[in-house]
């Protein structure tokens, strides 16, 4: 199996822990992490495993998941240099699912194209933004995307076509640093996390409900509640997956028990809850 997945992919790493992957730093090892550099590379890879039953999972930038200790049976792929184009369109942007979101933000106000300004500071790439629709500031990504095309008979996301309207570029550039500077002030930006890790309830916000339980600064092992904003759990270096599950039944357990609320996790989780 691995020699016709050579066949296919340059670039294969067996045992790859996914802490390297992973903005939370977390992460037990993949059986197999493929780079598919282009699409039929990666329509051949996926019909192979398909064919072979076994599993895979798309790997965008990592930054919105939490990957178990065991790590990830079967193969990990990521999208590599021929899914990063981020071209000019009519009224808009195409882009790669693999392009940088942050650089598709730049570009778009370089071009004097207005309607991500609300996505400046999101890290990760805009095939993982577009899958959970990756939102901030009350506005969505997926809203903007008037074209999404997918892998043949898969959810996998190839490129979309962003509809975006003019606008001068030096008011795009001054929302976007309202926006970052207020995200820079309120979210630990720089330290190892994957965003919040829980839906707003209705009419609530969940990180308030967490710090309104006492729970920031709470910590598991290597994780603890951040003190900034305590909808976000972070890796102090040494966390494993374990401790951030452990966390957040904690909080779960705490604002339930205080006010009724049982807030679901906002963050993939992959692999087995818990070993
Ligand atoms: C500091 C920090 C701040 C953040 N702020 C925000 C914020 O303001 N708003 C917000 O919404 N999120 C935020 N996040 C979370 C995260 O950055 C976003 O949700 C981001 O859009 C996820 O993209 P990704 O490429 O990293 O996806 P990943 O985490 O790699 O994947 C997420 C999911 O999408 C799937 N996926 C990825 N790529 C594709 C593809 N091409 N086709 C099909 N499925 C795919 C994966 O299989 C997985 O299920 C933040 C995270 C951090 C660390």
């Amino acid at each position: 199996m691995l020699d016709k997945i050579r066949k296919i992919i340059d670039s294969i790493k067996l045992n790859e822990p996914m802490s390297k992957h992973t903005s939370f730093g977390i992460g037990g090892p993949a059986d197999v992490f493929a780079v598919a550099e282009d699409e039929e590379s990666l329509k051949r890879l996926t019909q192979i495993l398909e064919d072979n039953g076994i599993d895979y999972f798309l790997l965008g930038g990592g930054t919105n998941i939490l990957v178990n200790d065991k790590g990830i049976r079967g193969v990990a792929i990521r999208l590599g240099r021929g899914f990063e184009k981020v071209e000019r369109v009519e009224n808009g942007l195409a882009v790669g699912a693999a392009a940088k979101l942050v650089k598709v933000v730049d570009k778009a106000q370089r071009e004097g194209l207005s309607g991500l300004e609300f996505a400046s500071g999101i890290p990760g790439t805009t095939g993982g933004a577009l899958m959970v629709n990756a939102s901030a500031f009350g506005h969505l990504i997926r809203p903007l995307a008037r074209r999404i095309r997918r892998l043949k008979g898969s959810k996998i996301i190839l490129e979309a076509e962003l509809e975006l309207r003019r606008e001068d570029p030096s008011v795009i550039v001054s929302k976007m640093r309202e926006y970052f500077e207020y995200k820079r002030e309120t979210q630990p930006l720089f330290l190892k996390s994957a965003g919040c890790v829980f839906r707003n309830p209705p009419n609530r916000f969940a990180g308030q409900l967490i710090q309104e339980a006492g729970l920031k600064g709470e910590r598991v092992g290597g994780a603890y509640v951040s003190f900034k904003h305590a909808n976000f759990i972070i890796n102090r270096g040494d966390a494993k997956a374990t401790d951030v599950l452990n966390l957040m039944e904690l909080i779960q357990e705490k604002v339930k028990g205080l006010f009724g609320i049982l807030l679901e996790p906002e963050i993939n989780i992959i692999g087995e809850t818990f070993p």
